[in-house]
C-alpha cells in the first residue's frame, strides 16, 4: 500500500542508523539540529522523501562512503508533512550517508519536542523540554522516516546548559564541557533497532533516584526538583514488573538502562519510549503514606503497562497503525498480570471487570468499531487510543488465555516475540505463533473478536437436563435491524446439581448450542470466573435461581457481571427498571468493592437521567441499600480489614453523601473533613476522597476558597488533582462559573483542563452552564488543549440528558466536527441518545 498514497513514504530508500545532535534553547523555545543518516538505497533515485513538520532546513547533502558530498535542495509538502531532498545525480543502490542541518521550535502543544513549565520549591518558574512522538510527531523534532516499519538505530547527542540533566533512550557514554559556552555535550550510546515514535529527549533540572539494578540495566525514577522523594513506590513496582516480564517473555530487557521520568505537562498517561519512559506526574509520583489504595494502584498499573511495552511495542512493533491494538491490548493485559503477581491482595483481575465493563459499554453501541480496522492516514490512528483498543483488546486476550490455558498461551507469546524481535509484525503473525505452540484454532476464534465490532448477548435456558445457549448481538438501542454477527464464544459454565458443582468450557460458534449435563441443574452461571466478553441473560427460572444463590455460589466477579449485565439490559429496554432496582435491593449484604463499584456507577448514571421528583424517591432507595452496608463496615477502620474494605468504606460514604443525599452522612463527612484539616493523620487516607467530594457537593464559597488554596499548595500530584477536580463538583452558580473560567484562564494545566471541563458537564447542577460555556469558548479550547484530549473532554455531553439539550448538542457538533475523534464523538452522541430514550421510557416510574 505504500507507494501510491501521498502521505506514505517510498520504500526505495531505508534508514539504518541516525546520528542526531540537538541543541535546545529553552528560553527562546527553539532548537538547532544536525543529523547524519546512514541509508540503504534500494532502487536508483534522484530524490529522497522523509517526514518533517514545522522544521526549517539549512543544508542537505549526500555522499557515498569515502566520497565527496553533493548538495541537495529541499522542497516541503506541509499537507503531507514531508520534505523531499533533490540531488543533481542519480543515487545508485547501496549505502549512502545523508547529512542535514535544520532547526525547529519547542512548542506548547505537548507533542513533538515541547516545553513544560513548573514552579521550583522556591516558587520560581522553570522550563524543561520533553518529547512525545507517538503517533507521528518525531517529524517535528528531526527529519525522519516516521513510520513504524522503518526501524533503525539511533545515536543521540544533546548540547545543553551545564547544570541541566539530559536523558535519552540509551546510556550517556560521554559528557564533555564546551569551554566558554556554559554548555556541555552529552553523547548517548546507540539504541537497538527501533521505530522513530519511540525516540525521546528530555532536558531540564531533575532529581534522580539511586539506581536499582534489574539484570544488567540500572532503573531510575526522575522528577523535577522537590519531588524526587515521591518516586520510591514507582521504583519498587518498576523493578518488580521489569524482572517479571523478562521471566514471562523469557527475553532479557532489551535496553541498556531504564529511566522513568515525570513530566509536569503531559498529554496522555505515559509513553513507552525505550529506556526513557515519560509519565504525567500522577501516574509516577506518589506518597505511599498519604495516597489512597486506588491512587497507588494507578501508579502500579501505568508503570507495569509501560514496562510491558519494552518488549510488546518496542522490541516487536506493529507494521502499521491498524495493528496498534497489538501494542496496547497486550500492554494492558500484561499490566494486570504483573500487578496481580505483585499485590495479590488487590485482586487486580477482579477489578479489571470494571474496565471490561467500560469497554462493553462503548462496544454495545451501534457506533462501535472492531478492535482492528483499516487505517489509511496515520492521523486516523489517533482515534484508536480508546477503551476498545486497550480494555476490550485486553479482555479478549484474557478470554483467550483462559481458554487455551495460561502456560500454553505464554509459550505462544514467547514464540511470537522471538520470531519478530527487532522487527515488525501483524495480527496474523500472533495467531500463527499461538497456533504453532498450542495446536488450537486461535485464529478463527480471535478473528471473530478482533475484526467484528460488538459482542453477543448470550441467552441461557433449561430444557430438562439440557442447557440451551444462544447468541445475538447486544445493543443498547433497539431501533432498526441488528446485523447478524456470530462470535466464537468460549462459554465458561458452572452449574450446581444436588449439591455438586459441574464445570465445563464449551465453544459456541453457531446461533445455538445445546449441552447435555449429567444432572438436571439447580442453578447455572454462564460466565464462570467472569472472563468472557459477553453478557448473559437467564430465563426467568434460572434468574430466580441465580438470585437465590447470589451470596452462596457466585464469586464476586460473577455477582459483578450479574449486576452489570442486568443494568445494561435495563438501559437496552430488555429488563424493567423495577427489576434492576430489586436486584440492587438484594445487595445489602454485599461486601465486594467491585460489585459496589458497578452499583455506584449505575446510580450516578440514573441520577443524570431522572428528574427531581424521581430522584428523591431514588435517593430513598439508595439510602435503604447503602446504609446497612456502611453500618456493617462502620465509619472507623477496624483491625484486620483489607485495603479493599477500606476503599469500599470511602466509596459507600461518597455515594451516600452525594447521589444518596443522606444528610446525616453529609453532616458527619463535613465534621470529619474539618478534623482532617486540623490533623490529617487522624483520618484514614482511603476516606479522604469521599470527604472531599461531599464537602464540594454541599459546599459554599468558603469551602471553595479552601479547596482552591489546596490546589495551589498541594504536596503531591494526587492531592493537586483531587482538589482541582473537586472544584468542578461544587453546585452554586457563581462557583461553577468561576471554575469554568479557570478551564481557559491559563492557571490550570492544559493536560488537566479538558478533564475538569468534562467533570463540570457531568455535574447535574452545572451541566447547562457548562454546555453554554463550552459552546462560547469552543475555538479557544481547540486552540489551547492537546489534540487527543478534545474527544475525551466531549464525553461530558453524555450528561446533557434532555431532548432539548440533545438537539442542541447535535446541532452544535454538526457545525463543529471534532476531527481528532469522529468515531468517539458518534459514540458520545449515541450514549446521550440512550439516556434520553431511557428518560422518556421511565418518565412515569419512581413517582411515589
Ligand atoms: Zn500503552
Amino acid at each position: 500500500m505504500s507507494e501510491q498514497k501521498p502521505y506514505r513514504l517510498p520504500t526505495t530508500v531505508v534508514p539504518e542508523r541516525y546520528e542526531i545532535k540537538l541543541t535546545p534553547d529553552l528560553s527562546a523555545a527553539t532548537f538547532a539540529g544536525e543529523e547524519k543518516v546512514s541509508i540503504q538505497v534500494i532502487e536508483p533515485v534522484r530524490q529522497i522523501v522523509v517526514n518533517a513538520a514545522e522544521l526549517e532546513f539549512q543544508a542537505v547533502s549526500i555522499r557515498a562512503p569515502g566520497g565527496k558530498p553533493a548538495r541537495g535542495n529541499v522542497t516541503l509538502d506541509s499537507e503531507n508533512e514531508q520534505a523531499t531532498f533533490n540531488f543533481p545525480e542519480i543515487l545508485n543502490p547501496g549505502r549512502w550517508e545523508l547529512q542535514i542541518t535544520f532547526s525547529g521550535i519547542l512548542n506548547d502543544k505537548l507533542h513533538g519536542f515541547y516545553r513544560s513549565t513548573y514552579k521550583d520549591p522556591n516558587g520560581q518558574e522553570k522550563t524543561l523540554a520533553s518529547t512525545q512522538f507517538e503517533s507521528t510527531d518525531a517529524r517535528r523534532a528531526f527529519p525522519c522516516w516516521d513510520e513504524p516499519a522503518f526501524k533503525a538505530i539511533f545515536q543521540v547527542t544533546l548540547v545543553v546548559d551545564e547544570k541541566l540533566t539530559a536523558i535519552s533512550n540509551a546510556r550517556a557514554i560521554r559528557q564533555t564541557p564546551l569551554p566558554g559556552t556554559r554548555k556541555k555535550e552529552v553523547v548517548f550510546a546507540d539504541t537497538m533497532k527501533m521505530s522513530t515514535y519511540l525516540v525521546a529527549f528530555i532536558v531540564g533540572e531533575f532529581e534522580g533516584s539511586e539506581p536499582v539494578m534489574v539484570g544488567n540495566a540500572p532503573l531510575r525514577v526522575w522528577a523535577v526538583p522537590g519531588k524526587g522523594h515521591l518516586g520510591k513506590f514507582a521504583l519498587q513496582i518498576g523493578s518488580f514488573s521489569l524482572s517479571f516480564f523478562s521471566r514471562y517473555y523469557d527475553i532479557p530487557y532489551p535496553g541498556d538502562k531504564l529511566d522513568l521520568i515525570a513530566i509536569p505537562d503531559f498529554a496522555s498517561g505515559a509513553m513507552e519510549n525505550l529506556g526513557a519512559i515519560t509519565f504525567r506526574e500522577t501516574a509516577l509520583l506518589v506518597d505511599e503514606e498519604k495516597a489512597t489504595r486506588s491512587e497507588l494502584e494507578r501508579v502500579a498499573d501505568v508503570v507495569s503497562h509501560e514496562n510491558a511495552h519494552m518488549w510488546f511495542g518496542d522490541l516487536v512493533t506493529m507494521k502499521w497503525w491498524n495493528g496498534l491494538w497489538l501494542n496496547e491490548a497486550f500492554a494492558t493485559f500484561m499490566e494486570m498480570l504483573a500487578v496481580d503477581a505483585w499485590k495479590p491482595e488487590w485482586r487486580r483481575w477482579d477489578s479489571f471487570t470494571v474496565s471490561r465493563a467500560a469497554a462493553m459499554q462503548v462496544d454495545g453501541l451501534k457506533s462501535t468499531r472492531p478492535i482492528e480496522f483499516p487505517v489509511e492516514r496515520p492521523e486516523e490512528a489517533a482515534g484508536m487510543f480508546d477503551v476498545l483498543t486497550y480494555e476490550k483488546g485486553a479482555s479478549v486476550l484474557r478470554m483467550l488465555e483462559q481458554y487455551l490455558g495460561d502456560n500454553a498461551f505464554r509459550d505462544g507469546i514467547r514464540l511470537y516475540l522471538r520470531h519478530h524481535q527487532y522487527a515488525n509484525a501483524e495480527t496474523t503473525d500472533l495467531w500463527d505463533a499461538l497456533e504453532e505452540s498450542t495446536h488450537q484454532p486461535a485464529r478463527a476464534l480471535m478473528d471473530s473478536w478482533i475484526f467484528q465490532a460488538g459482542y453477543p448477548l448470550l441467552s441461557v435456558k433449561k430444557d430438562g437436563r439440557e442447557l440451551v445457549l444462544s447468541q445475538r448481538l447486544f445493543r443498547y438501542l433497539q431501533e432498526g435491524e441488528a446485523p447478524d454477527r456470530k462470535f466464537h464464544v468460549p462459554v465458561f459454565l458452572r452449574a450446581g446439581a444436588k449439591g455438586r458443582s459441574i464445570d465445563k468450557i464449551v465453544l459456541l460458534t453457531d446461533q445455538e448450542l445445546r449441552i447435555e449435563l449429567s444432572e438436571d441443574p439447580d442453578w447455572v452461571v454462564a460466565n464462570a470466573g467472569g472472563h468472557g466478553f459477553y453478557r448473559v441473560r437467564y430465563s426467568p427460572d434460572l434468574m430466580a435461581a441465580v438470585k437465590r444463590e447470589l451470596q452462596i455460589h457466585l464469586l464476586p466477579v460473577e455477582r459483578f457481571n450479574l449486576v452489570n449485565d442486568t443494568w445494561a439490559t435495563t438501559l437496552a429496554g430488555l429488563t424493567s427498571l423495577t427489576d434492576y432496582l430489586d436486584l440492587m435491593g438484594l445487595l445489602r449484604d454485599e461486601r465486594d468493592l467491585n460489585v459496589w463499584t458497578t452499583v455506584i456507577i449505575s446510580c450516578h448514571h440514573l441520577h443524570r437521567i431522572l428528574d427531581e421528583v424521581q430522584d428523591r424517591s431514588f435517593q430513598e432507595r439508595i439510602r435503604a441499600i447503602f446504609n446497612p452496608a456502611l453500618e456493617r463496615l462502620t465509619w472507623a477502620p477496624r483491625e484486620g480489614e483489607t485495603e479493599l474494605e477500606r476503599q469500599l468504606r470511602g466509596d459507600l460514604i461518597g455515594a451516600l453523601g452525594t447521589v444518596g443525599e443522606d444528610q446525616a452522612c453529609q453532616k458527619r463527612a463535613r465534621e470529619l473533613y474539618a478534623q482532617y484539616e486540623k490533623d490529617p493523620a487522624s483520618v484514614e487516607r482511603n476516606l479522604v476522597p469521599a470527604l472531599v467530594s461531599i464537602v464540594a457537593y454541599t459546599g459554599n464559597g468558603t469551602d471553595y476558597e479552601k479547596f482552591y488554596a489546596r490546589v495551589k499548595n498541594a504536596q503531591t500530584p494526587q492531592e493537586e488533582t483531587r482538589y482541582l477536580f473537586a472544584l468542578g463538583a461544587f453546585r452554586q452558580p457563581d462557583l461553577i462559573d468561576r471554575t469554568l473560567k479557570m478551564t481557559i484562564g491559563g492557571e490550570v494545566r492544559t493536560q488537566n483542563a479538558p478533564y475538569l471541563m468534562r467533570g463540570i458537564l457531568l455535574n447535574k447542577d452545572a451541566r447547562e452552564r457548562a454546555w453554554s460555556f463550552m459552546k462560547t469558548h469552543w475555538e479557544e479550547m481547540l486552540h489551547r488543549y492537546p489534540d487527543n484530549s478534545i474527544p475525551r473532554m466531549c464525553e461530558g455531553i453524555i450528561g446533557l440528558v434532555s431532548p432539548e439539550l440533545e438537539a442542541d448538542v447535535r446541532e452544535f457538533f454538526a457545525h463543529h466536527p471534532v476531527k481528532q475523534g469522529a468515531k468517539q464523538m458518534e459514540q458520545h452522541l449515541e450514549r446521550l441518545r440512550i439516556a434520553v430514550v431511557c428518560k422518556e421510557r421511565w418518565k412515569d416510574l419512581l413517582r411515589t
